[in-house]
């Protein structure tokens, strides 16, 4: 079986802007979530922002089975033309990790068609991202639930669609709760949103926000589909 080409997308700006988060990722938190993802064996390269098409060449889409995507204080630089082309791969069939603060980067907000806001504060409280779809394959292999020492609060009401399918729910400390792991199809595309990841703290270190993320690689990796016949068939099928 052939591995699935996967692309690692992320902005990186904190990381070459601010001292103390290149404390946390020196080469990027790209390349922290790439090399944590070797070892499921997966086909993996990375692309920025400010690389040309934001790496994110016609050819080079059209040859990834996945696309996980972190992004925050720039997504307003992201263009149009990349957002259009990023989600006709997903129409059909590409699939499309969104990670923390994507929740508000163009391409979650045009494949969600809401506004994608929630609540947030930043005290470095606990969380405790429960598990509330045990027989889902992105749960497989985890505990009840992952804790997080200290965490970036994300609270409700997140405004997204109901997902298909809600696999994890968070606690915060603080008293609030977040729907942090949601699916969604859209056309043949999987997409998955998924909360940890704030710029300031290792997350992408840890082996099991890593799992959860190829796992959920793993589920929204393309099937094989002849193409789909749509439009008027006037031969009556025999
Ligand atoms: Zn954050």
């Amino acid at each position: 079986m052939k591995p699935i080409r996967v692309t690692v997308w992320s902005e990186y700006r904190h990381e070459r802007h601010s001292e103390a988060i290149a404390k946390v990722y020196p080469d990027g938190m790209h390349n922290a979530l790439k090399e944590g993802l070797e070892p499921y064996g997966f086909d993996l390269r990375t692309a920025t922002l400010d690389e040309p098409e934001h790496g994110l060449s016609q050819d080079l889409l059209d040859n990834t089975d996945v696309l996980t995507w972190w992004g925050h204080t720039a997504h307003d630089e992201v263009s149009d033309e990349i957002v259009d082309r990023v989600q006709e791969r997903v129409l059909n069939g590409m699939g499309l990790i969104v990670l923390h603060s994507g929740h508000l980067s163009k391409i979650f907000r045009r494949l969600m068609g809401t506004g994608c806001m929630l609540k947030w504060r930043e005290v470095d409280e606990k969380e405790r991202i429960w598990v509330v779809d045990p027989s889902h394959p992105i749960c497989d292999g985890l505990p009840e639930y992952i804790e997080i020492p200290e965490a970036e609060m994300y609270g409700e009401h997140f405004d997204i669609p109901a997902p298909d399918n809600l696999v994890f729910i968070s606690w915060f400390e603080g008293g609030e709760v977040f729907r942090s792991g949601c699916c969604y199809q859209r056309g043949q595309g999987k997409i998955f949103y998924f909360r940890p990841g704030h710029e300031t703290y290792p997350m992408y270190y840890r082996d099991d926000i890593r799992k959860v993320i190829a796992n959920a690689i793993n589920w929204a990796k393309p099937v094989s589909n002849p193409p789909m016949v749509r439009g008027n068939i006037p031969e009556f099928m025999k």
